[in-house]
């Protein structure tokens, strides 16, 4: 890609004898579920310092224990809908809620994070000659009426919903697609070195035990002996990716030559009664699956066409589902205390 503007020249504290690092990434939404997983990666070189900046709405600092107090990271409260200084190299940019649950607690607020939260970045991206990853979804496909669902797809998203039904998911969609939309403008405006990854549903350890996504409600409710809670009709589909590949896959997006978007995801898909199935086979064969009422624009169904993942980034996903779900289940009955039955 063609770079139009030379980055700003960076401050001569950069270069002073007490720099160590050669490459400070700032990670927003770090203390969420996926942004700590990158934190440890990104931490895991020696050569990289740290930045997080989350508001903690729905992340947490227990993501990030290990890290604190350690040279190379840094930890900020601070709202991305707020204009922010920092000087970078990087910048992964998650900050977002992802629960379906979380992102329509207030609406508003979830696009002005979309929004206006991307803008402030990419303007801080501007300023310091930074490049850019944006954490997109698959949401941005909607309802799709192409299976599996590959980046030349636009998409099948309803803009505003049913206005009395409460609880609709286009402030999230739609704010990621202004978001992508805004990613290029710059890029193509500015110059700016863009990265945009469109995430498929990822699940792992540190997930919210009750943020209400499928594949932590039913591990939840497994371990807890209460009934898995199909959502009707139970055949609408998803392809769950184990959250270590989509780190790896992430970081090749950084790291590679190519503005994406890209799909990041697992290709295997599975409807809900059958993930529902798996869990209770892996973890309480005694539990009961019932069905209850879904939430209105519910998906259909959802599978990643990650040929391009794979051509460009030399990416694709290793963990089976089964050996994923049960790296949860150590870490959901840790947390909940719940030890395992001889
Ligand atoms: P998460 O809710 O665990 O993490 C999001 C983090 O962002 C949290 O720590 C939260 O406190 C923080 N945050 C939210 N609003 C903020 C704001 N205004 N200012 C600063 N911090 C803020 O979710 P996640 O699953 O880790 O998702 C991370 C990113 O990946 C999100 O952008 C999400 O849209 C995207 N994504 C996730 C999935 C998935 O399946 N997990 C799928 C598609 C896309
Ligand atoms: N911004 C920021 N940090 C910076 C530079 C900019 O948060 O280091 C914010 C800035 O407040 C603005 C947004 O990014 O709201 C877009 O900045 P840009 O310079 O692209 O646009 P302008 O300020 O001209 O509107
Ligand atoms: N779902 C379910 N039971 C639950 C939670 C979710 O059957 O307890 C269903 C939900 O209706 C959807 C799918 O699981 O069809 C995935 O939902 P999730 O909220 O995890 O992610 P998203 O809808 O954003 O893909």
């Amino acid at each position: 890609h063609t770079r139009t503007k030379p980055p700003p020249t960076p401050s001569p504290l950069r270069f002073s004898k007490f720099f160590q690092s050669n490459m400070r990434i700032l990670v927003t939404g770090g203390a969420g579920f996926i942004g700590s997983h990158l934190v440890d990666k990104l931490m895991e070189n020696k050569k990289n310092e740290v930045i997080v900046v989350d508001n903690y709405f729905t992340g947490s600092k227990d993501n990030l224990s290990r890290w604190i107090g350690h040279p190379r990271f840094e930890l900020i409260r601070h709202d991305v809908t707020e204009p922010l200084l920092v000087e970078v190299d990087q910048i992964y940019h998650l900050a977002c809620p992802a629960s379906p649950i979380f992102y329509k607690y207030n609406p508003v607020k979830t696009i002005k994070t979309n929004v206006i939260g991307t803008l402030n970045m990419l303007g801080l991206a501007k300023r310091v000659g930074a490049r850019i990853l944006f954490t997109s979804t698959s949401e941005v496909y909607g309802d799709p009426l192409v299976h599996p669902q590959p980046e030349s797809y636009w998409g099948n998203v309803n803009p505003i919903e049913d206005f009395f039904i409460a609880g609709v998911r286009s402030c999230y969609d739609e704010g990621k697609r202004v978001a992508e939309t805004l990613m290029f403008d710059y890029h193509r405006q500015h110059g700016i070195e863009i990265r945009v990854a469109r995430i498929f549903n990822t699940y792992g350890p540190r997930m919210n035990i009750d943020d209400g996504r499928v594949v932590s409600n039913f591990i939840a409710q497994a371990l807890r002996g209460e009934p898995l809670t199909i959502q009707k009709p139970g055949s609408q589909t998803r392809s769950f990716c184990y959250v270590s590949d989509l780190v790896d896959g992430l970081v090749r997006l950084m790291e590679g030559d190519n503005t994406g978007p890209i799909n990041l995801g697992n290709p295997g898909e599975f409807t809900v009664l059958e993930l529902a199935d798996t869990v209770k086979e892996l973890i309480n064969p005694q539990v009961v699956i019932k069905t209850v009422e879904n939430t209105p624009d519910d998906p259909r169904q959802r599978k990643p066409d990650i040929t391009k993942a794979k051509e460009l980034l030399g990416w694709e996903p290793k963990v089976k589902l089964r050996d994923g779900l049960s790296l949860m289940e150590e870490d959901f009955r840790a947390r909940l205390c719940i030890s395992k039955k001889k």
